[in-house]
C-alpha cells in the first residue's frame, strides 16, 4: 500500500498524486519547502518550520492558500493518516500551474503537497565513527542573488556542491561565501569546538537558520557550553578541536576529516557526543 499525500486540500493516493508540467515549481525551482522530523509522534518544531516556511515564500512573493493554522492541521492529519510515528515530512508549496514564461504572476494558485514516510537515517556507523567532508569550489548563493535564508525549491547551488562532495567519495562539502568564509554544508550548519569554546558561523555567513542549529545552541548553553556566532575560515576547520554539522535529517554529526586533514584524534569529539546524546533526548522527550 502506497502513501496518502496532502494535495490540494485533501489526502489522495500516492499514485494520484500528480503534479501538472506547467507548474512552476518543476520548470523553475519555483517555490518554498520544509523538511520535518516526527518523533514518538509527535511532530518536532512544527512551528518553527511553519514560520520560516511563511517567510521563505514571503521573500519569494508566493502566497501561500492556506492560513499557518489549517496549514498545520494538514501537516498533522497527514503524519496521522500515514501512522508516523518517527519518520520525515516533506512540506513544499509551488507557485503553480503557470505558462512556459517566467512571469509568477500568471500561475493560478500556489500548489501545496505534504509527503509523511518513515525517514532514511543515515547509517548508525557514520555516526559513531564521523564523517569526512570536503571544502566545495561551488560557492553559496551570495546574499544578493536568493537569500540563503530562503528554503526554495532550488537547491542547485547546494547540488553542485553536493556532486563535488560525491566525486570525492565523501557524503558532504563544507560551502563557503563569496568572502571566502564558512557558510554551511549542502543541507546541514556548521559547527566547530576550539578550546572548549563552540563556533558557528553567523546566519549572515549565507546559511538557512537551521532549525536544528537553533536547538543545538540551547542545548549547549544549557551545558554551560560557550557559543560564538562567529565568521570561521578554512583554516578554523583545519585546526578544530571537534567539528559537527546539524540538520533536520542528519541531527548532529561528527566529522573527522576535511580536505585531508584530520579532526582531533579522528574519530567525533565528546562535545559533538555530548550535544547529539542531548539532542536525542529534547527531540524524544514526552512534554511538548
Ligand atoms: N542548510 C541547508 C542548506 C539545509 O538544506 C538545511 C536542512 N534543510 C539546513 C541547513 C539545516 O536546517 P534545519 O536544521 O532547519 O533542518
Amino acid at each position: 500500500m502506497g502513501l496518502k499525500i496532502w494535495l490540494d486540500g485533501k489526502l489522495v493516493d500516492e499514485a494520484d498524486a500528480k503534479i501538472s508540467v506547467f507548474d512552476h515549481g518543476l520548470l523553475y525551482g519555483d517555490g518554498v519547502f520544509e523538511g520535518i522530523r516526527v518523533y514518538n509522534g509527535r511532530i518536532f518544531k512544527l512551528q518553527a518550520h511553519i514560520k520560516r516556511l511563511y517567510e521563505s515564500a514571503k521573500v519569494i512573493r508566493l502566497v501561500i492558500p492556506m492560513s499557518k493554522q489549517k496549514l498545520t492541521s494538514a501537516v498533522e492529519k497527514t503524519v496521522e493518516a500515514n501512522d508516523v510515528v518517527d519518520g520525515y515530512i516533506r512540506l513544499a508549496v509551488t507557485r503553480g500551474i503557470g505558462t512556459l514564461g517566467l512571469n509568477p504572476f500568471v500561475c493560478e494558485n500556489g500548489k501545496i503537497f505534504i509527503i509523511a514516510d518513515n525517514i532514511q537515517l543515515y547509517p548508525e556507523e557514520l555516526y559513531e565513527k564521523g564523517m569526512k567532508v570536503i571544502s566545495a569550489t561551488t560557492l553559496r548563493n551570495h546574499p544578493l542573488t536568493l537569500p540563503p535564508q530562503v528554503k526554495s525549491m532550488n537547491y542547485l547551488n547546494n547540488i553542485l556542491a553536493k556532486i563535488e562532495a560525491l566525486d570525492n567519495n565523501v557524503p558532504e562539502a563544507i560551502m563557503y561565501n563569496h568572502e571566502g568564509y564558512v557558510a554551511e554544508a549542502t543541507g546541514d550548519n556548521v559547527f566547530i569546538v576550539k578550546n572548549s569554546c563552540i563556533f558557528t558561523p553567523p546566519v549572515e555567513a549565507g546559511t538557512l537558520d537551521g532549525i536544528t542549529r537553533a536547538a543545538v545552541i540551547k542545548l549547549a548553553k544549557e551545558e554551560k557550553l560557550e557559543v560564538v556566532e562567529k565568521n570561521l575560515t578554512r583554516f578554523d576547520l583545519y585546526v578544530c578541536d571537534e567539528f559537527f554539522l546539524t540538520g533536520t535529517a542528519a541531527e548532529v554529526i561528527g566529522i573527522i576529516e576535511i580536505d585531508g586533514r584530520v579532526i582531533g584524534d579522528g574519530k567525533p569529539g565528546p562535545i559533538t557526543k555530548v550535544l547529539r546524546n542531548n539532542f536525542f533526548k529534547y527531540a524524544h522527550r514526552k512534554e511538548k
